[in-house]
């Protein structure tokens, strides 16, 4: 397995070995219960007492309050009850107090979230306002200091955790004395932690919260900060630990292991300076410049914190750019950690107004002052093996020598698709059922290959294809048929050809593509490997195809890649027997199975990077829009396949298609190589 490279920081750091071991010593020898008066509890106290001066001492606290609590989430909703329950009192008390909430565009979720759920719950009614931020991800000064005088709660981040962008503190502060104000002001100070020096009693700042696990202590410990004098309402009550601030017994172990980690910001000499930072930040920016032609950074280096790298390539997705990243080892972000997962693009970029494009390719890049040297000519070194595996696989910097395969590509999967079919000796190809949002991609692909378009040609019923064809330099054709020879006739392709058949669905002719080998001018049902099917369904094809010709359809949200006559229904799950293998499971199976194959479904360019054949099998390399492609030759000499990818999702689609189809021996490596480590 690749050496990870972990430049995720922004959404977690690994923990300071010194937070480790202060964590081992807190629960082995220190594992009191600090409101004990026994000496035992007695020693846990002394070590809670001592690691919040260290924090009043380091983050200029003065006469306020600093309370540990389980992270950043729980110090926001804390800060946000304070401050709703006293507006709450003066309004009742006939004070005005303004009509607005107001955060800025680029707020971690949990702002907005806790906003709008304690507004709610307190009966204020107060109207949510986003305060936009400008290109820079900036706040728009003029637009607060319009908004000051209604606001009753202000909030703002310190450092925002997709963009690394620094937001100008200095500059709120003086608008609200400026507007003498009296709106609460919550600054969320996650990731300005350990990245700048903080003295927050000098400033204006009513509430800050903080959480361990973005630098180097562990997850479920935070602090938060409240101005002397700034209300404060105990989110949770009970025990009345914390000085009856935040009830619970306290996350010892945490408070031990944060503790080591303000320690080392305090004595210094263990974190990377500001400048040294900034150093590494180039030499990512300058590999990153290397590797991926035309990369931009969406936010300026001048106002972002020095260790995060926000950037998008065009004509690439963000999980493109992220599979290529993870399979080379190097763990990245395209967003943050809690949207990560979902597809939508980042709001945060949409706030900046970057263009579509931009937000839709961006990935994080986030590393901590801990990161050093060695770590970062590492990852440097891996960036740009990421943009030769991109080259290699055509999906940068095109230039049309890339090779051409022989045989059918899908573009796209769980919803609509787009099919090409390939002649690598001529390079000439034909594309069916071009779907606009794989239009781009196309004309990029045969562009890189050098291919000529020989047809683009449609499924369903009065179609009209002007459009894409002139796109792809068809030279005639109308309607559905760019590029058909004549009416009855074949499209030859190499020593394949393409039949069309029509279909009468429901009183409308739909067109159906038959591809396979002719036999004397003619391709009969017998000879169809693949038919390219619209949105028929099996039934309507009768005495078209034969029971194993491979049914491509314009969209597999139903049947995912392929199907055919003979395939069994979805639900059914196919032929019997265990589909997912474990490590055991699969060493067994190479064992009885010499010859079996484990096939990465991964895209060209994550195989590119490198991959360690999971149990050392006979690794081959069929991206998922190459399966049906693929298929007739493993159905024609059957040998035990064993699908595999990063997480085991792609895989288990793909062993589920086989099974469909009645491959009894595909399987997929559960967990894909995540946990094959
Ligand atoms: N605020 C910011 C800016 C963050 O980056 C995060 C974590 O992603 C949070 C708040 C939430 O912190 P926690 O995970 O400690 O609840």
């Amino acid at each position: 397995m690749t050496p990870e490279i972990y430049l995720d920081g922004n959404a977690t750091s690994p923990v300071l070995p010194a937070a480790i071991a202060a964590a081992v010593r807190a629960m082995e020898d220190c594992y009191g219960n600090p409101s004990s008066s026994h000496s035992t509890g007695l020693q846990a106290k002394a070590l809670l007492d001592g690691a919040r001066r260290r924090a009043v001492r380091l983050l200029g606290v003065g006469q306020g309050r600093l309370m540990f609590n389980s992270g950043a989430t729980e110090g926001i909703q804390t800060a946000v009850l304070s401050a709703l329950c006293a507006l709450r009192e003066r309004r009742q008390a006939g004070e005005a107090i303004g009509t607005l909430l107001v955060y800025g565009a680029t707020e971690h979720k949990a702002v907005p979230e806790a906003l709008a759920h304690w507004n709610r719950l307190l009966g204020l009614d107060l109207e949510l306002r986003k305060l936009q931020v400008d290109s820079d991800g900036r706040h728009d000064l003029q637009a607060l200091r319009a908004l000051l005088p209604h606001t009753a709660m202000l909030c703002t981040m310190a450092a925002n955790n997709e963009t690394g962008v620094l937001s100008d503190i200095a500059g709120i502060e003086v608008l609200l004395d400026e507007c003498a104000s009296p709106a609460y002001w919550m600054v969320d100070c996650v990731q300005a932690l350990g990245k700048f020096r903080l003295s927050l009693a000098r400033s204006r700042i009513d509430y800050a919260p903080f959480s361990g696990h973005k630098l180097y202590a562990p997850k479920g410990i935070g602090m938060l900060y409240v101005r002397e004098g700034a209300p404060f309402t105990p989110l949770i009550v009970g025990g009345g630990q914390e000085a009856a601030q935040r009830s619970g017994t306290e996350n010892m172990a945490g408070v031990a292991a944060l503790d080591a980690v303000l320690a080392a910001l305090e004595q210094g000499g263990v974190f990377r300076s500001h400048d040294a930072l900034c150093t590494f930040r180039e030499r990512l920016a300058a590999s990153l410049r290397r590797a991926l032609p035309g990369v931009v950074f969406n936010a300026a280096f001048e106002h972002s914190l020095p260790t995060t790298l926000n950037f998008s390539v065009p004509g690439l997705s963000s999980k493109e750019l992220m599979d290529v990243f993870d399979a080379a080892g190097v763990r990245v972000s395209s967003g943050s950690a809690c949207s990560a997962a979902k597809a939508a693009p980042s709001y945060v970029l949409q706030a900046m107004g970057v263009p579509d494009w931009r937000a839709a390719s961006a990935i994080r890049l986030s590393f901590g002052p801990l990161a050093d040297e060695a770590a970062i000519a590492r990852a440097c070194e891996r960036i740009e093996r990421c943009g030769a595996a991109l080259r290699a696989s055509g999906l940068i910097a095109p230039d049309g020598s890339l090779p051409v395969q022989d045989g059918v590509q899908q573009l796209g999967s769980g919803g609509a698709c787009s099919w090409l079919v390939h002649d690598a000796a001529s390079r000439s190809c034909v594309v069916i059922d071009p779907q606009p949002e794989f239009m781009d991609r196309i004309a990029a692909q045969v562009r890189g290959q050098g291919c000529t378009v020989l047809a683009v040609l449609g499924t369903a019923p009065g179609v009209d294809l002007a459009a894409p064809g002139r796109a792809l330099n068809v030279a005639y054709g109308a309607g559905d048929t760019f590029g058909w020879p004549a009416a009855d006739g074949l499209l030859a392709l190499g020593g394949q050809a393409l039949r069309r058949v029509l279909v009468d669905a429901d009183g409308a002719q739909q067109a159906v593509y038959l591809l396979g080998r002719p036999d004397a001018g003619a391709l009969p049902q017998s000879a169809a490997r693949h038919a390219f099917i619209g949105t028929l369904a099996p039934r309507q094809l009768d005495g078209l195809v034969h029971g194993d010709t491979l049914l491509c359809a314009a969209s597999d949200a139903q049947q995912p890649f392929c199907s055919s006559l003979h395939a069994s229904a979805p639900e059914s799950g196919g032929s019997q027997g265990e589909l997912h293998l474990d490590a055991a499971a699969l060493q067994g199976l190479l064992r009885a199975h010499p010859d079996a194959l484990l096939v990465d479904v991964r895209e060209s360019h994550e195989h590119l990077v490198g991959v360690q054949a999971p149990q050392g099998g006979k690794v081959v390399s069929v991206p998922l829009g190459q399966l049906a492609g693929q298929i007739p030759e493993w159905m024609a000499a059957p040998v035990p396949l064993v699908f595999f990818c990063r997480s085991g999702n792609r895989s288990t689609r793909a062993a589920q298609c086989l099974r469909r189809l009645g491959y009894a021996q595909a399987y997929d490596l559960a967990g894909g190589l995540a946990l094959a480590a």
